[in-house]
């Protein structure tokens, strides 16, 4: 469920609270804004055809996955201009008139095509490697087509990465809600294209929704940690600084409790907070809380960090591929030592 919020004042709903149309699912906070919906909002229109689309869920997925499309092909036409889709052989697609795309590593005449005729093939493949039982390899490779383009294999960004996370849950919102299913993977899929749009709040919204849902059942702790760093990453995102940083302690001290199976993992929690001190302007718990950590961490569990690029503000990490803990440690010193001039000019604290 991504529809958290009632229809006619927007009021947070959570996952239980309010009133349901009768017909089409479309939730309320009470009656009386499910009556001024009905007589005012336009309901006594729509409702039918929300009915008919499949309930208020598969009706706003559908809604979305349109607006995206178009926002996706509108964002593409300059490139796509003259060209034809690899899968439908057609420039316009044939039923709905939508217009091409091509946001991944294809280049020349390689690789546009329609948002729908890729979800197409990549639900044909995914319901095939379902049906025919394959096993988890050639499942997660398929499962793969809804983010990556099945030529070059790049994974496509911004709008087209959108467009296709809609594409993805408009496909599987109708499964069952239970844990670990292709419903919960299309919801990943979703917000994922939400962020590399940079549609931080949507995406929060749903990932604050996705832990709820996970909560009630009864997700494992390292699971839930999952979501609850992507919640960090939005947060980050929006500015939110204090409360990424809340949430990064606690993931940290969840990841040292549960003594997490791959070192990197508790290393990468060690960075995120580290960040979130430093995006907090908290540099000397930063300094000394990595002094006291680099040393329990060997090159290996470096080297496992596979999202460097993404911590902008420890750049100087990446660059230590040696054993030397103490080599880290005076890059460390040297960086924390720069850090406030780099980020905010020459008027941030200095660090001894
Ligand atoms: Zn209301
Ligand atoms: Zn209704
Ligand atoms: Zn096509
Ligand atoms: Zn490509």
């Amino acid at each position: 469920m991504i529809l958290t919020h009632c229809a006619a004042c927007a009021a947070p709903l959570g996952l239980a609270l309010g009133k349901k149309c009768g017909r089409c699912s479309t939730r309320y906070c009470g009656p009386a804004c499910q009556e001024q919906h009905w007589k005012e909002g336009g309901h006594d229109q729509l409702c039918k055809l929300i009915k008919k689309a499949g309930g208020a869920e598969q009706y706003n997925a559908n809604t979305k996955y349109t607006e995206a499309v178009s926002v996706a092909a509108e964002a593409c036409a300059e490139d796509t201009k003259g060209q034809t889709c690899y899968i439908c052989t057609q420039a316009l697609h044939w039923k709905t008139k939508e217009g091409l795309v091509r946001m991944c590593a294809c280049r020349g005449t390689a690789g546009f095509a329609h948002v729908s005729c890729l979800a197409e093939q990549a639900k044909i493949l995914v319901d095939d490697a379902e049906e025919r039982n394959l096993d988890y390899e050639i499942r997660d490779s398929r499962w793969a087509r809804w983010t990556a383009c099945g030529l070059c294999e790049q994974e496509y960004h911004g709008v087209v990465l959108c467009a296709l996370g809609w594409a993805c849950w408009k496909t599987y919102v109708s499964r069952p809600e239970d844990s670990n299913t292709i419903r919960t993977c299309a919801i990943g899929v979703l917000a994922h294209g939400l962020g590399d749009a940079g549609r931080h709040e949507e995406r929060l919204q749903i990932q604050q929704t996705q832990f709820s849902t996970q909560m009630r059942l009864g997700l494992s702790e390292q699971e839930l940690l999952a979501t609850r760093c992507n919640i960090a990453v939005c947060l980050e995102e929006l500015g939110r600084d204090e409360e990424a940083l809340a949430l990064r302690r606690e993931c940290y001290a969840t990841s040292k409790r549960l003594n997490v199976a791959n070192p990197g993992d508790l290393y990468r929690r060690v960075l995120n907070l580290s960040k979130s001190l430093l995006d907090t302007h908290r540099h000397t718990e930063a300094r000394s809380f990595l002094r006291e950590q680099l040393p329990r961490h060997d090159a290996r569990s470096v080297q496992q960090m596979t999202h460097f690029s993404s911590f902008a503000g420890i750049t100087p990490f990446s660059l230590c591929d040696t054993g030397a803990s103490e080599k880290m440690c005076s890059r460390l010193r040297l960086f924390l030592r720069s850090y406030p001039r780099r980020r905010s000019g020459s008027t941030g604290p200095r660090i001894p």
